[in-house]
């Protein structure tokens, strides 16, 4: 395989190199990462101000650290600078979940799919944790499992599989499960403060009130259970159940 790398936490951050360590033995890679963190930045892309891709010396494979966001990472590397078209692409490893609703916000999960609107099967994987020090060997061996599967099936030639592995020694996963994705609700709280010329300033201090508790086949439950948590995802956003409602909606709201 020809592996496309790519995260929102930087290229310096060690759930990308976890990846790269895992996939150099066997495939080919390249890494097109954020030069710095983009976390939280979803499917932004830069429009007002060139980009600048720095080539890095890495021991793993070729490297650039861009400018921009996850989003500008895959479609520099896939237009331009990728010598030829990668089997997959794979984002992450992100430090913290991308669970239910959250991924709406998530740069490793845009990352991906900037992947599969150039038609390419794609991979956002992340260890549930925010820890500094974390071991993602396993959620590495994981994508690593998955992208070989993914390559290797034509029906999945464009999947988006969004992975969430728990933060647990491997003998305490207790399996894997192909999830939905459940919801996140958050309490939006802005803590105000001062800055030291007295100015208010506003900081988001989210607060996470309530997890799907209920159903056990969300993305939420399998991680909260300590399964690794694999969810197809969709790029139709289109609400089909409400689409003949509309019709006829419309067609006595417009006599025309
Ligand atoms: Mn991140």
């Amino acid at each position: 395989m020809f592996v496309l790398l790519t995260n929102d936490d930087g290229i310096e951050a060690p759930g990308l190199l976890a990846l790269a360590r895992e996939f150099h033995s066997r495939h080919e890679l390249a890494i097109v990462a954020p030069d710095r963190e983009r976390s939280a930045t979803a499917h932004a892309i830069t429009v007002d101000r060139p980009l600048r891709a720095k080539k890095i010396e890495h021991a793993l494979g070729p490297a650039w650290a861009v400018s921009g966001t996850p989003g500008d990472c895959v479609k520099l590397a896939l237009t331009t600078l990728l010598p030829r078209r990668p089997d997959v692409v794979i984002s992450g490893i992100n430090r913290g979940p991308n669970l239910g609703t959250d991924i709406f916000y998530s740069g490793t999960v845009a990352a991906a799919l900037e992947g599969v609107f150039f038609g390419l099967p794609a991979i956002a994987v992340s260890l549930a944790t925010h820890a500094a020090t974390a071991d993602y060997s396993l959620a590495a061996r994981v994508a690593s499992a998955v992208a070989q599967h993914l390559t290797d099936k034509p029906t999945l030639s464009q999947a988006l599989l969004n992975i969430n592995v728990p933060a647990l020694p491997d003998k305490e996963i207790r399996g894997i499960s192909i999830t939905r994705l459940g919801t996140r609700r958050y309490k939006n709280v802005f803590e105000a403060r001062k800055d030291p010329r007295g100015q208010t300033y506003y900081w988001l201090a989210d607060e996470l009130i309530n997890e799907d508790g209920v159903d056990h086949d969300t993305d939420i439950a399998a991680v909260a259970e300590g399964k690794i948590s694999i969810t197809p995802l969709h790029i139709d956003l289109t609400d089909y159940r409400r689409l003949p409602e509309l019709q006829g909606w419309l067609d006595g709201l417009f006599d025309i």
